[in-house]
């Protein structure tokens, strides 16, 4: 990647700019121990050498232009798992290769969703991912609008024969995904023949938000989409006005035989105890829309970007640090479960397991799961980042990919936290490059960089 020197005074001086005026609340920074004197100078050399550039941008830049959307079982994938070890090689880390993954290959065909009438309204939508299809000519039904799943169970004698709409308006991820997640199942067991969710996302420029459905076995399968937000608003005032809404889906959307795919590993062996293995990483599929920059591409980049960074900087700390891109996340997790079974033996010299999956926008710190001892220790390393405001640390550090092995061995967890508006644009068309700043990649890699190093190099292991 190009070095940019003319960039390093400019993002220094947008650092320093954005450390004044000073919060409005006096907060008093946590001091910095004293065993962490030794360290100083290296974390600062490293938060030097990354907001001095944009290669993090541009690598994502990259990635997004060149490959594309990276569902599982897609050329475009494999394409790009084949480029980041080939990258990686030319970055200069070790021991880097493939670790073979089978994946669901899931295809969402041509779709459309229509009100039927005089003149047809066409709507503005996305299939959920590991939906099935429609018959060729759709499925074509009265509209039921429910805005939680009691009121779908009250309307249960209406449901039958109908296309049900949840209406739910967006709080927060966690409580609005079960909607498109158990949705379908749900609707499907009292009869509807295929269901429509709103987008789970704020308000956007009409935009749908995809994402995984998951069937509940034993159940039937309906087909199932998310429409934007302003349509399943119009289709609410349509209900509210007594209007009997009919409308027509057609989804293409089907399986084909599970594919080949590869979780992406490169290393810098420890130069004392190389067994010992920090791990850094996110995930390299996305949906088949968008670029995958946010979810997760800048992720994969920034936790990359650190290994980069120490192998610029001729850092080759006491244990190993191991960076892994993780394949199909979005609609199997089979990346993450693989990871844990290839290493099931090594998993108790996992000293921690760091992922990045809640988009590359301004890092504010980690989420941190483990002892009390562990985070602890994890709040005084991060006072080495006060300097670019990337030291909080928060209560959750377990993403979905390292989750499979932190759970088995217990393992100390650590997620990169960031501000910033992830789900306006997560799982959408809108997920490109240009919503993330050269500058938040930067101060992520940087923070990454700084907290790995120190937990692959103090001489006792993060407990
Ligand atoms: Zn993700």
């Amino acid at each position: 990647m190009p070095y940019m020197p003319l960039l390093r005074p400019i993002a220094l001086a947008l650092v320093a700019i954005l450390q004044f005026p000073p919060p409005a609340v006096d907060m008093p920074k946590r001091a910095a121990p004293h065993w962490l004197s030794p360290y100083r100078d290296t974390a600062n050399r490293l938060i030097g050498e990354s907001v001095g550039s944009d290669a993090a941008w541009q690598r994502l830049a990259y990635l997004g232009d060149t490959f594309g959307p990276r569902l599982s079982g897609s050329p475009n994938l494999e394409a790009a798992i084949k480029w980041a070890a080939e990258e990686m090689q030319r970055d200069g880390l070790e021991n880097v290769h493939l670790e073979p993954v089978t994946v669901p290959h899931w295809v969402r065909g041509r779709e459309s969703l229509e009100i039927v009438g005089r003149i047809p309204q066409p709507l503005v939508m996305l299939g959920l991912g590991n939906s099935v299809g429609t018959p060729p000519d759709g499925v074509e039904a009265d509209l039921l609008v429910v805005k939680t799943f009691e009121q779908l169970d009250a309307a249960r004698e209406q449901v039958k024969g109908k296309i049900v709409l949840f209406n739910v308006p967006f709080t927060t991820y966690g409580e609005t995904v079960r909607f498109r997640a158990e949705g379908p199942s749900r609707a499907g067991t009292l009869g509807a023949v295929a269901m429509l969710v709103r987008s789970v996302g704020p308000p956007g420029l009409r935009t749908p938000h995809t994402g995984a459905l998951s069937y509940i076995d034993g159940q039937p399968k309906i087909p199932a989409a998310a429409v934007s937000v302003e349509d399943a608003a119009r289709l609410q005032r349509m209900v509210d006005r007594g209007t009997t809404v009919r409308l027509r889906l057609k989804m293409e959307a089907q399986f084909l035989p599970d594919a080949d795919s590869a979780n992406v590993v490169g290393e810098i062996r420890g130069r004392e105890r190389p067994e010992e293995v920090v791990v850094v990483g996110g995930h390299f599929d996305s949906w088949d829309v968008g670029t995958g920059s946010t979810d997760d591409g800048g992720g994969c980049v920034v936790t990359w970007e650190a290994l980069r960074l120490m192998k610029k900087l001729n850092l080759r700390p006491r244990r190993t640090v191991r960076v892994v891109l993780w394949t199909n996340e979005e609609n199997g997790g089979r990346g993450g479960q693989a990871y844990r079974d290839k290493h099931l033996g090594e998993l108790a010299n996992h000293v921690m397991m760091l992922e990045s999956d809640s988009g590359v926008f301004s890092p504010t710190g980690f989420g941190f799961t483990g002892s009390e001892t562990g985070r602890a220790k994890v709040r005084e390393i991060a006072t080495l980042l006060a300097g670019i405001n990337a030291d909080s640390i928060g209560p959750n550090g377990v993403e979905a990919d390292i989750g499979p092995s932190v759970q088995q061995a217990g393992i100390p967890a650590l997620s990169l936290e960031v501000e910033g508006n992830y789900f306006l644009v997560h799982h959408t068309p809108a997920d490109t490059i240009d919503k993330i700043r050269p500058l938040d990649m930067a101060r992520a890699s940087a923070a990454i960089a700084v907290m790995t190093y120190v937990i692959a190099e103090m001489p006792e292991r993060l407990k």
